[in-house]
């Protein structure tokens, strides 16, 4: 089935509890057994510790794995806590792993600090390498970790490439699928194995939940679900209830974040302030042929060059803005706005451009009334 059917039911089970369409929100940590028998055959029980999933986790993994393709789901407490838990479900002392040059801040962190601390070595490419990354791939490489299109600068990465290659010599290759949301794209049917996403941004929606999903192929979701486990990984059930409201309606909301979104994109390639215009679904773009084999469409989330770097313009733009919160996180009903500095996290590659590097999530307001306030500090930014 399409995916505005899949995510309008998938993991509901009505029937199992008065015909109440949503499943309900259980509470637990201790489950009873009601004989000694059930209790010393319990590892065979579905439900059997608050810890290990209950009804309610399970529909919202359910759900995931069905949106992405999966085989089966794990969720995480944050989407950054998604990421650590699969990366450290395959590594081990003296282990190599590559990970794209554009990716997410946090994960460079703890790929440079925790897993550096545990004797895993992590080696960064350019995320335009495509079949190259064959060249990168050394005899102890477990992981290829890849984001498409990357943070801040939107690169687009050939991930099919990068999966033929690293397929070749059994490394696993993981992807972080948050900027399609699971519904403009699904790595898994490319071959990837495992599409990580930060399910506080796009599925949750809402800008009041923190989350993580981990959507695994059939080679790679026991060795992930056993060692998330291992970790003592849970959600709390309102949390998981609120990513399931959240995701029944993400079809609606990302064809709103593209269309406001590529609206927004155009608009700012028309201004003279604007010196670049980093959105893959814009013709133009260096991405836009491989986003257009690999994707259905655009979140509301890119980037954009400012030719002016002042510090005290840029404030006369920022601070007085009405509709553009400046805020961290993305995905949620509302539009943000804030500044970046990609040049200061590269390291295999550099990000020369001069102007200032800015990020915008396009939210679910009229986009007219967004461009009125884009232009209003504009013109802030231009008398100050
Ligand atoms: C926000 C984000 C994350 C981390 O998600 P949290 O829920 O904030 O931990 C991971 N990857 C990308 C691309 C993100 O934007």
């Amino acid at each position: 089935m399409k995916d505005n059917t899949v995510v309008t039911h998938a993991g509901n089970r009505p029937f199992e509890n008065y015909g109440i369409v949503n499943p309900p929100v259980y509470h637990a940590s201790t489950v009873l057994s009601e004989t000694l028998e059930q209790r010393i055959d319990r590892s065979n029980a579905k439900v059997r510790y608050g810890r290990a999933g209950t009804p309610t986790s399970f529909a919202l993994e359910e759900a995931m794995t069905a949106l992405e393709q999966a085989h089966g789901t794990v969720l995480a407490p944050s989407g950054l806590a998604a990421i650590t838990m699969a990366l450290c479900a395959f590594v081990e002392t003296g282990d190599h792993i590559l990970v794209t040059d554009s990716t997410y801040t946090p994960t460079r962190n703890f790929s440079n600090g925790v897993l550096k601390r545990l004797g895993v070595e992590t080696e960064y490419f350019d995320p335009l390498i495509g079949a190259g990354i064959a060249e990168l791939i050394r005899d102890n490489t477990r992981v290829i970790w890849t984001e498409c299109p990357g943070s801040q600068t939107f690169d687009v990465q050939d991930l099919p490439a990068i999966v033929e290659a690293a397929h070749a010599r059994d490394v696993v290759v993981m992807t972080d699928n948050t900027w399609s949301g699971g519904y403009f794209r699904k790595p898994l049917a490319e071959g990837v194995d495992i599409s990580v996403q930060a399910a506080t941004k796009y599925i949750v929606g809402h800008s009041d939940v923190m989350m993580g999903t981990i959507a695994c192929n059939e080679a790679t979701y026991e060795q992930v679900r056993s060692s998330s486990s291992s970790y003592g990984m849970c959600c709390g059930p309102d949390d998981i209830y609120l990513a399931l409201r959240g995701l029944r309606t993400i079809g609606v909301r990302m064809d709103r974040h593209f269309e406001n979104g590529v609206k927004l994109a155009e608009w700012l390639q028309s201004r003279p302030e604007v010196t670049r215009v980093m959105h893959p679904a814009l013709p133009q773009d260096p991405g836009h042929e491989i986003w257009k084999r690999d994707f259905t469409g655009a979140s509301g989330l890119f980037g954009f060059v400012l030719e002016e770097n002042n510090r005290d313009k840029l404030s006369a733009m920022m601070n007085h803005m009405e509709l553009h919160g400046m805020g961290s996180s993305w995905g949620g009903y509302e539009s943000l706005l804030i500044p970046s500095w990609p040049e200061q996290s590269r390291t295999a590659t550099s990000w020369d451009v001069p102007g200032q590097c800015m990020r915008i999530h396009v939210g679910l307001e009229d986009p007219d009334d967004l461009i009125a306030d884009l232009e209003a500090g504009f013109e802030r930014m231009n008398k100050a």
